[in-house]
């Protein structure tokens, strides 16, 4: 029967007519139906995966001589926020429930030029906000490990995807850990690259300065490839650094490296006693193969979850004023009396209340009473950030963290208690309030059966060292 490795040991078996990439289609479309359940997928691509597929057969069987492309024949899933030309695309939202996009974004041209095969769009959190995968529209999405359990969000579907064996490869979107933390929860590896190392165009806005499409895969090498594939300057996007990354396997690198870890986000109460000892483990297995481990002192991790709240809600209030059911999107059936009734309707039958929530905060917070109290003191945070991350990378290769304070929760858990679930990305937000590269890998199984994984954080547009290292450790 079909298994997958690694894109590297599929190609091999490409080439040695072990498998064909119709079979490898024909496997994870059976996969998708048998885990139906899992509500991993919003929209499968069945038909033209297959036929996709055939035609990259057929297209090697005349070349047998020519190299395999970097993707060739790598079955991948979407994150249901990133466009593919004359497919839905709906956030995960009634407000798009009907929308079709009318490009493709930047990284799926890549993907496809490089010959990968798309076999659908992932289910997430409404407009990517949000930790869990319950989605008021679809549905939640359940972790395969342990149905009763979320996959963490807001790239859960794709995180099931690839762990649940539905796809090889996923992409979705990190905005302030939505590849990591579902990546964490399932036992799989989550790759965020530096804000500006892969085009933006065609994902659809959640918090601008935040946003980055990310990857979710079975292993590091692997988001390495797909990494270089998708990265680099696009004229799409002006916030795209000049093509710095490279991926060259380069087997067991194991230089030494300075690595610190925060004393406060170690010793964090909320920590799950657990993933503490598994991180402390790692380090001191890091240590005795030559590592330096250096314990420093992080003051601003309190600031770090209010300010990311406010700034990415402020931005998401305003990338969200699209969706007023003019010219596309929910339109409702209700009657109105004038425009602003219409587009109250529109855009309060068309949201989910996670997401008018965040409207509503991210309104109140750009509002000019309380623009200088809450907008500019979270830039000055966010700068003040930025500048001690920089120094910590003056001395140190890596900084460690944990991905998230506790393992997969039960589906409904939030419910109770909102507020611990926006605590609950205290480790998250910091790569992307400072635009840095983080990739989440597993290292550990928790007492409760569930995975534990760790973070690993470089220096801005250091993902080949930070991906070398994650690679061997
Ligand atoms: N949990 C975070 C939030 O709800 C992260 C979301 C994301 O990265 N897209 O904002």
């Amino acid at each position: 029967m079909f298994s997958f490795t690694t894109i590297a040991n599929y190609h091999q078996m490409l080439v040695q007519e072990k498998f064909t990439c119709t079979e490898a289609v024909q496997y994870y479309l059976q996969q998708i139906k048998a885990q139906e359940d899992l509500n991993a997928y919003v929209h499968i691509y069945a038909e033209e995966a297959l036929e996709r597929a055939r035609q990259l057969d057929e297209s090697r069987n005349k070349n047998l001589q020519q190299p395999l492309k970097a993707l060739h024949g790598v079955v991948f899933s979407l994150k249901d926020v990133i466009a593919y030309a004359a497919h839905p695309v709906t956030a995960g939202s009634k407000m798009l429930h009907n929308f079709k996009s009318i490009y493709s974004a930047t990284v799926v041209e890549r993907l496809l030029a490089a010959e990968a095969i798309i076999i659908g769009h992932n289910n997430c959190d409404e407009f990517a906000m949000g930790s869990s995968n319950e989605n008021p529209f679809y549905g939640a999405v359940k972790n395969a490990i342990d149905h009763l359990k979320v996959p963490g969000g807001s790239s859960g579907g794709s995180a099931v995807a690839v762990q649940a064996d539905m796809c090889m490869i996923s992409l979705g979107s990190d905005t302030g850990g939505s590849v990591r933390q579902p990546a964490d929860f399932c036992g799989i590896v989550g790759l965020k690259p530096s804000y500006g190392c892969v085009s933006r165009y065609g994902l659809i806005a959640y918090a601008s300065s935040f946003d980055q499409i990310g990857i979710l895969s079975k292993t590091v090498e692997d988001a390495g490839i797909v990494l270089s594939v998708i990265a680099g300057k696009d004229d799409m996007d002006t916030t795209l650094y000049p093509n710095y990354f490279q991926w060259e396997q380069t087997g067991k690198n194991k230089t030494p490296k300075k690595i610190a870890y925060f004393k406060e986000a170690l010793s964090h109460p909320s920590l799950d006693g657990e993933i503490r000892v598994a991180i402390d483990q790692k380090l001191q297995e890091w240590e005795k193969e030559g590592h330096e481990i250096t314990p420093i002192d992080f003051p601003l991790l309190p600031y770090l979850v209010p300010t990311y709240y406010i700034l990415t809600t402020a931005e998401a209030s305003s990338n969200l004023n699209r969706y007023d059911g003019v010219k596309y999107g929910y339109r409702t059936s209700n009657t109105y009396t004038d425009l602003t009734s219409f587009y109250k309707l529109n855009r309060s039958e068309g949201f989910g209340k996670e997401v008018q929530k965040r409207i509503m905060l991210g309104t109140f917070v750009l509002s000019s009473g309380y623009y200088d109290a809450y907008f500019t003191k979270a830039q000055q945070v966010r700068q003040l950030l930025k500048d001690f991350m920089a120094s910590v990378f003056l001395q140190y290769d890596f900084i460690v963290l944990p991905n998230v304070p506790g393992t997969a929760p039960f589906i409904g858990d939030k419910e109770n208690d909102p507020i611990a679930v926006y605590l609950a990305d205290i480790y998250t937000v910091l790569a992307n309030l400072t635009g840095i590269p983080a990739i989440s890998i597993p290292i550990d199984a928790h007492s409760n059966g569930m995975p534990v994984g760790l973070q690993i954080l470089a220096a801005h547009q250091q993902e080949a060292s930070l991906l070398h290292f994650a690679a061997v450790c």
